[in-house]
Formats: structure tokens, C-alpha cells, sequence
């Protein structure tokens, strides 16, 4: 059997390499005699795991000594939910959250934040399709916001932030929360503009069932009383993410994720091999009539490439061959319909060249 290119948007592709020493260490990990699987998270075996893959993170992004890392569950999705629950006591009630509307995902986040402060859309790039990031001098902001929510890659609409935005440098100025899960660790990202990061760990740091949330020291501890006590960021904080039974099989697929990362160069090295990756699809995309990519060239995402054919009636025959030639989960998102490639860091350039290849070879034959 022989390894497809996969290109899906998550849970995604692994390194090979990773899976491989998953699957060497699966049954008996470093002659402890039993699985990681089977390790009480308590144990020194574990506790090793879980305070490397945290220092391999901090070291990999440049998290500042004064932001924790915390390892939960639930995925973004739930941070939806746990991020409003956990900021919003710091502001008086009724209180604002800010949203800047890039797509699918920030839309369905702030679905969940409504149901705990009034949502107000500082920008929109709705009216377009989603195909643009409205920049930072377009954005609205309320004056006594809890927070402004971004998603920094719309994973199903393919648009990326490539800037960051700025929210001031005063201590009191507006958290900015980003929810990075389809492209952290995939460029350099100054970890202290933010206030807050979260990140599902199935696209870009190994597989589901581990969240990962970056927050600032000080936004700690203002849960709301009805925040649920395993999501409570003071909690998992003051616990060192063991308040409750952690997801220990992901947390150490995402160290492993971690490691393979380091000696690949680290986020710079991986950041500059993203651009190429990238370049060399969307350039094959734009030399040709018959496929098209609607996102804005200086929004486009360096891991989610949605591109349309324009005959829509050969979609069928165009995800036929992909699966024939090992190209797999080509499928766009059920929302938008199209083709979708996630590109994300485990992809190598030849999955990327693979592709091309075929989208020539396609469009030759039609
Ligand atoms: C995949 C994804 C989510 C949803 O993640 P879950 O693990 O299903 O909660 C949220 N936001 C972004 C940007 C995503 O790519």
C-alpha cells in the first residue's frame, strides 16, 4: 500500500515521519511497557510528554513568558463558547464583542457568542462572497468592546490574514482573539499582539481531540459564574491543563508534530516553503480559463485553496481521476461547492506538483 496525497481541510495529513514513530512507539513507549494510550496522565512518563510538547510550542511560535498554554478539548467550536465565557467578566454587562466577518467560521462564531453578548460586525467582506480580509482602517470598532474576534485563515473560504491587526499598545487597549486553527504554526505570527489564540489541532499540529489555546496572563481568571469549571481558563491554568483527564494521545501526536516541525527549521523554514507551495497552485490555477480561484491575490490562503471549474458538470469527473492518481478529499466544502486543496505543512512540495500535473492533465483532455 502506498501513501496518497491528501488534501483535506481536517482533520488532515500527518507527516509520514510522525506516524511512523507513532506507530514504533505504539505498544510499548520507551520501554515503559504500555501505549501512551494507557498512561495515567499523571504518571512521570506522560507529564514528560505533555512539558515537551508545551515548550516545543512556546519555543516554535515565541510565546511571551507572560501568555500561558493550555491544552483542552471541545475544538474551536467550543472556544466559541468558552472564549466569551471566559472574557466577558472583565467588562460591564450587558457587554460587546466586535466581529470581523471573513467567512464561514467567523460567522459560526459569532453564533456562539451571541448567545452571550451583543455581537456587533465591525467589518464584513460578506457582500463580496468572502473573498477579501477588510482591512484594519475599515474596522468600526465599538469603544468598550470585550474583545474583537478574527479568524486569521477562513478555512472554508480560502482568505488569510496577512497582516496583523492593530489594536493599540496600551495596557487597556482591546483583546484581539484570533481563532488560527487552519494555519498556526504555518507562518511567523507575533504572539503579543494578541490576546488571546486558539487552534483545533487536526489541521496543522497532529489530530483531533486536542485544543490548543495561547492567552495572555492577565485576561485569566474573569470566568462568568456559570463558565463550566473544565472550561475555565483559571482552572486549566492553575492545573497545568490537568484539571480534568487531558486528551493524552493528542497531546502527544501534536509533540511529535512539534519535533518533526523543529527539524524541518522550525515556522520560518516551514513559512517559506508554504509560499512556494502555495504560489505554485495558484499560479497554475491563474494561467488557465478553465479553472478560477475568486479570493483577492493579497488575501489568498497559503493552506486552503478552494478553485472552481468552470463547468461545473465535470466536478464528478474531476475528483474520479484525482482519487485514480492518489490526489484524495479534493471535495470542496458542502457550502460552497467547487474543489478545495488544503496544503497545509505536512503536505510536501511533490503533493502540491502532483496536483498540477493533474489539473493540466484535466484540462488538457476537456
Ligand atoms: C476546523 C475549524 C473549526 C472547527 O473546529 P472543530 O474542531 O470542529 O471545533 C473552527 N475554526 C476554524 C478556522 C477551522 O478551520
Amino acid at each position: 500500500m502506498t501513501r496518497a496525497f491528501n488534501f483535506s481541510a481536517g482533520p488532515a495529513l500527518l507527516p509520514e515521519e510522525v506516524l511512523q514513530q507513532a506507530a514504533a512507539e505504539m505498544l510499548d513507549w520507551r520501554s515503559s511497557g504500555m501505549s501512551v494510550m494507557e498512561m495515567s496522565h499523571r504518571g512521570p512518563q506522560f507529564m514528560s510528554i505533555m512539558q515537551a510538547a508545551q515548550s516545543d510550542l512556546r519555543e516554535l511560535l515565541a510565546v511571551p513568558a507572560n501568555y500561558r498554554i493550555l491544552f483542552m478539548q471541545g475544538g474551536a467550536i467550543a472556544q466559541n463558547a468558552i472564549v466569551p465565557m471566559n472574557l466577558l467578566g472583565r467588562v460591564s454587562q450587558p457587554a460587546t464583542i466586535d466581529f470581523i466577518h471573513t467567512g464561514h467560521w467567523s460567522g459560526r462564531s459569532m453564533g456562539d457568542a451571541a448567545k452571550y453578548a451583543k455581537v456587533n460586525i465591525v467589518a464584513s467582506s460578506q457582500q463580496n462572497g468572502f473573498t477579501a480580509i477588510p482591512p484594519r482602517s475599515a474596522w468600526q470598532l465599538s469603544p468598550h468592546a470585550a474583545y474583537v474576534h478574527v479568524c486569521t485563515n477562513e478555512t472554508v473560504h480560502g482568505v488569510e490574514f496577512h497582516f496583523t491587526p492593530d489594536m493599540g499598545e496600551n495596557d487597556d487597549c482591546v483583546p484581539l482573539v484570533a481563532d488560527m486553527s487552519s494555519h498556526i504554526l504555518s507562518r511567523a505570527i507575533d504572539v503579543s499582539k494578541y490576546g488571546v489564540i486558539f487552534a483545533g489541532a487536526q489541521k496543522n499540529m497532529g489530530i483531533a481531540g486536542l485544543t490548543v489555546v495561547i492567552v495572555r496572563e492577565d485576561l485569566i481568571g474573569h470566568a462568568l459564574p456559570f463558565c463550566p469549571s473544565a472550561f475555565d481558563w483559571k482552572k486549566v491554568a492553575d492545573h497545568d491543563s490537568m484539571f480534568n483527564t487531558p486528551p493524552t494521545f493528542a497531546i502527544y501526536m501534536a509533540g511529535l508534530v512539534f519535533q518533526w516541525l523543529k527539524r524541518q527549521g522550525g515556522v520560518a523554514a516551514i513559512e517559506q516553503r508554504n509560499i512556494e507551495k502555495a504560489a505554485l497552485l495558484y499560479d497554475c490555477i491563474d494561467a488557465s480559463d478553465f479553472y478560477s480561484n475568486p479570493v483577492a491575490q493579497d488575501c489568498r490562503s497559503r493552506m486552503n485553496v478552494p478553485f472552481f471549474l468552470h463547468d461545473s458538470a465535470l466536478n464528478e469527473a474531476f475528483l474520479a481521476g484525482a482519487q485514480e492518481r492518489g490526489l484524495l478529499q479534493l471535495r470542496g466544502h458542502r457550502t460552497l461547492g467547487g474543489m478545495r486543496a488544503s496544503i497545509y505543512n505536512a503536505m510536501p512540495v511533490e503533493g502540491v506538483q502532483a496536483l498540477v500535473d493533474y489539473l493540466r492533465e484535466f484540462e488538457r483532455r476537456h
